[in-house]
């Protein structure tokens, strides 16, 4: 069904919208082993996101998720460099907890770049409820920060029994589903519904069809975010999935900007971004 809502009409003449712009809240940057992406410089991100009305990207760097060493410099450089598109996680690695200690101290220092923290259990081998976690989420408590960390289904790494313990022990970080445990929408369904901290990250959740009606349905569309794993999958292509969804032109607000800026709002004061939401807001 080609939707023609006027939200709709203007993405599909212009490419983008003004009264929507995308916060893009899972994002990658640079190269990767084995995938060859023809877009994944800092600078060619910021282009295909100016092709696709993308506002704001918040990314992990690849650099940073296998090579503690190198860490998550490569994100805090990009951020300071585009300041009003760009925001990051800061990764965080159980497997060197040296490494991740020295970047959970060095967050303070970098705090105008970071909104929280990423977690890769399924990549780090060790599941989110692991000792070598708990530093990293007693920080994320204390600051209410965001968190994003992926979630399969099934996984004992980061599935839906493993995310329910950590949604309990740390009510105060928000936890961000990445990929919204993929493949067991249910499980992501009724975390949601159990846990007001939870939201649903929709990277890759846009291969199936019927998922965003379901999640707007069974959860609410207030608690849905936006994300593609740029550069790994197209904004367009998720952009396109949620207009052509049985869903509203305010659930499409929510899910593309609404939401994000309620939940950046406290990292992105006494900046450049914060005066373009203002100006959104009040025009
Ligand atoms: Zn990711």
């Amino acid at each position: 069904m080609i939707c023609d809502s006027d939200l709709a009409r203007e993405f599909w003449e212009l490419g983008k919208s003004d009264s929507c712009p995308i916060y893009d809240m899972h994002g990658h940057m640079g190269r990767w082993q084995g995938i060859y992406f023809p877009r994944a410089e800092t600078e060619q991100m910021i282009g295909t996101m100016d092709e696709c009305g993308v506002r704001l990207l918040v990314f992990s760097h690849h650099d940073a998720l296998l090579a503690p060493d190198i860490g998550n410099r490569s994100a805090v450089e990009a951020v300071r460099k585009y300041p009003d598109r760009l925001r990051a996680y800061c990764v965080v690695n159980p497997n060197y907890p040296d490494r991740a200690m020295a970047d959970i101290v060095t967050y303070e220092q970098n705090r105008d770049a970071y909104v929280g923290l990423k977690f890769l259990p399924d990549y780090h081998g060790l599941p989110l409820t692991h000792g070598d976690y708990r530093a990293a989420w007693e920080f994320a408590a204390e600051g209410e920060l965001l968190v994003l960390t992926h979630t399969w289904k099934d996984s004992e790494l980061d599935g839906p029994a493993t995310i329910r313990t950590v949604a309990e022990r740390y009510p105060r970080v928000k936890l961000l589903l990445g990929h919204s445990c993929h493949g067991d929408w249910d499980a992501a369904v009724s975390l949601a519904r159990d846990f007001p901290n939870i939201y649903l990250e929709l990277t890759a959740v846009f291969d199936d069809r019927g998922v965003i009606e379901k999640f707007a349905g069974e959860v609410g569309s207030h608690r849905m975010l936006f994300g593609t794993d740029l550069p790994w999958f197209d904004p367009h292509h998720a952009i396109g999935v949620l207009l052509s969804a049985a869903i509203s032109d305010e659930d499409r607000h929510n899910i593309c900007h609404r939401n994000a800026e309620t939940l950046l709002e406290p990292f992105l004061r006494a900046n450049m971004l914060e005066e373009a939401i203002h100006d959104h807001e009040t025009s």
